[in-house]
């Protein structure tokens, strides 16, 4: 059943569609140095190309491709530090006369003034989305600036006072979790729409810095998470855990897990025929020319054609796979899907692993943004153990960060075996999710009708 809840000026919906937001790099420039930051060796890099802010001609050209050819409505920027960018309001200008929805993903730091703060405002900011990751002297100690706690404390008000939406966002260290609960109530207090939790992923530009001191073990966040889950959910506070194993969780929290492929349709994580384009180094590297913008499926088929031979192998060993494949039926996409500029032209699902397979709600753009999610992420970043072979989820779940493996373990995974089927479309769970549509989106995000 849809359910539906009216906040003012924004619901809270289990209805589930595929997001259309962007996002932008500006450099990885920033007045913080968290460890667990995903570009945390970039930034230490001297002379790393991604590290200068990009010109404003840059970054308008980049936000005008992922408006119109990749027909995306909203974008988060991010730097490094985007409220330092020095364009910051001429961009955000920019793209709300384009009609990008303008985020910035941001710690807050500059926000205690609350002068800048209106100029955002003035400027079309829509929402921040603010990284606590403690609190007090904890959180200065984590972000290595000495009273950062308290100027973000006092920005938060500042964006309550003006009346600017925000949301948090957490990374689950070791450090955080005594203060989850205490996070949460901040959140109530002060009016946040949103708490992400999210792991301490593994990214590229960490190479050598995560290890088994401050890696959170799943068990510990097992532990405290709940609570705070049922605290913010009562509240009607969005909740999202990003990137954890689903089996971590009892079912009634599944719902709440957002993995790489649950993304799609999370309106506030980013649209992947345009941050195929987005996230390559030319559109990140302030001195780099930009590339030319991609077609997400014509890159699919041309990366099948590429492991052709692992493929035909899978087929060979598993002859099913390839006849469910030729049987699908495709679920017709809705326009605001047909209206990517971007064209399906051959593309058809091909189930080429045992996490891929038939679900008849998928549409092809849902198959598309599941492959290229299994490829990317999953297949680099993620390791499915042995024991995953035999769980039903194993084709929504991300499975374990692979080096957590090494450090931890797979003592921790549990596979699921009650529900008697494979499952294959990721909203499985979070169908009862109930999650954030502001209300410039309810002419398409919301069930025809609702919210207008
Ligand atoms: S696929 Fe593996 S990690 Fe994911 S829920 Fe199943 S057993 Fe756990």
């Amino acid at each position: 059943m849809i359910k539906i809840i009216d906040k003012g000026g924004y619901s809270l919906t289990n209805h589930r569609v595929n997001y259309r937001r962007a996002v932008l790099w500006l450099g990885q420039t920033c007045n913080q140095r968290c460890y667990f930051c995903y570009f945390a060796n970039i930034m230490e890099e001297k002379g790393h190309p991604e590290k200068p802010f990009m010109s404003l001609e840059k970054a308008k050209e980049i936000c005008k491709t992922l408006r119109f050819k990749y027909n995306n409505n909203s974008i988060d920027i991010q730097g490094g530090e985007p409220t330092i960018y020095p364009h910051i309001f001429e961009l955000m200008k920019y793209c709300n006369e384009i009609g990008l929805k303008p985020t910035l993903i941001t710690n807050a730091l500059v926000l205690d003034d609350i002068e800048k703060c209106k100029k955002f405002k003035e400027a079309g900011v829509f929402d921040f989305l603010i990284s606590v990751h403690n609190l007090g002297e904890a959180h200065d100690e984590v972000v290595k600036v000495p009273g950062s706690h308290k100027r973000q404390m006092k920005a938060i008000d500042n964006l309550m006072e003006l009346d600017i939406p925000f949301r948090f966002n957490i990374v689950l260290t070791n450090e955080v979790l005594p203060n989850l609960q205490l996070i949460a109530g901040l959140a109530e207090k002060k009016g946040a729409r949103a708490c992400n939790f999210i792991a301490f992923n593994c990214s590229p530009g960490q190479e050598g810095k995560r290890n088994k001191d401050n890696v959170t073990l799943y068990s510990k966040i097992k532990t405290v998470l709940p609570p705070v889950i049922d605290y913010l959910d009562e509240r009607e506070i969005e909740v999202n855990l990003r990137y954890l194993p689903f089996c971590l969780f009892e079912p009634k929290y599944r719902k709440f897990i957002q993995d790489t492929k649950q993304t799609i349709y999370d309106l506030h994580e980013w649209e992947y025929t345009g941050r195929l384009w987005t996230q390559d180094k030319p559109q990140r590297r302030a001195a780099d020319p930009l590339d030319e913008p991609p077609n997400l499926f014509k890159y699919l088929l041309e990366r099948r054609e590429g492991e052709s031979r692992d493929i035909a192998r899978f087929f060979e060993e598993n002859p099913h796979k390839y006849e469910e494949s030729m049987s699908v039926k495709v679920k017709e996409p809705t326009k605001q899907l047909t209206d990517i500029a971007v064209k399906v032209g051959d593309y058809k699902p091909l189930f080429f692993n045992n996490n891929l397979g038939y679900d008849e709600n998928l549409t092809i753009y849902d198959y598309a943004y599941i492959e290229f999610r299994e490829i990317s992420a999953c297949t680099y970043r993620y390791k499915k153990l042995d024991k995953c072979n035999s769980c039903e989820i194993t084709g929504i779940c991300d499975g374990f960060h692979k080096d957590y493996v090494e450090f931890w373990g797979d003592e921790e995974a549990i596979p699921e075996k009650s529900i008697g089927k494979k499952i294959y479309d990721p909203r499985y769970y979070m169908k009862d999710q109930m999650k954030v549509v502001e209300k410039e989106e309810y002419n398409w995000a919301l069930p025809q009708g609702e919210g207008n």
